[in-house]
């Protein structure tokens, strides 16, 4: 049986570097990706933090610093207070950062 991890790990590319957006390649739902963790559904960007970087804080969201919903490089991912990722999203409608091709 594969573990739980090592299925995760077949959801995206590993060979992309820090800075590159990894497209999660398993279910997307609402534009984020999905995954099943065993016991229930959880944010593919979610589980990916916790994964390469540690456990989210109760009531924390995890923002997207690149603004890719299905992106879950762990570089481009916060772990924030809910009022601190609206005003993120709030000063993004303003200043709109895009990755810029290269
Ligand atoms: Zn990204």
């Amino acid at each position: 049986m594969i573990s739980v991890k090592t299925r995760f790990l077949t959801k995206f590319e590993s060979n992309l570097s820090d800075e590159e957006c990894w497209p999660w390649k398993g279910q997307i739902k609402n534009e984020y990706g999905v995954f099943y963790n065993g016991i229930k559904q959880v944010s593919a960007h979610r589980f990916s933090y916790e994964y390469f970087v540690g456990p989210i804080p109760e009531n924390f969201t995890v923002d997207h610093l690149c603004y890719n919903k299905s992106c879950i490089n762990p570089f481009h991912l916060d772990a924030v207070t809910l009022s601190t990722n609206i005003q993120r999203a709030a000063l993004s409608r303003k200043t709109v950062l895009k990755h810029r091709p290269r």
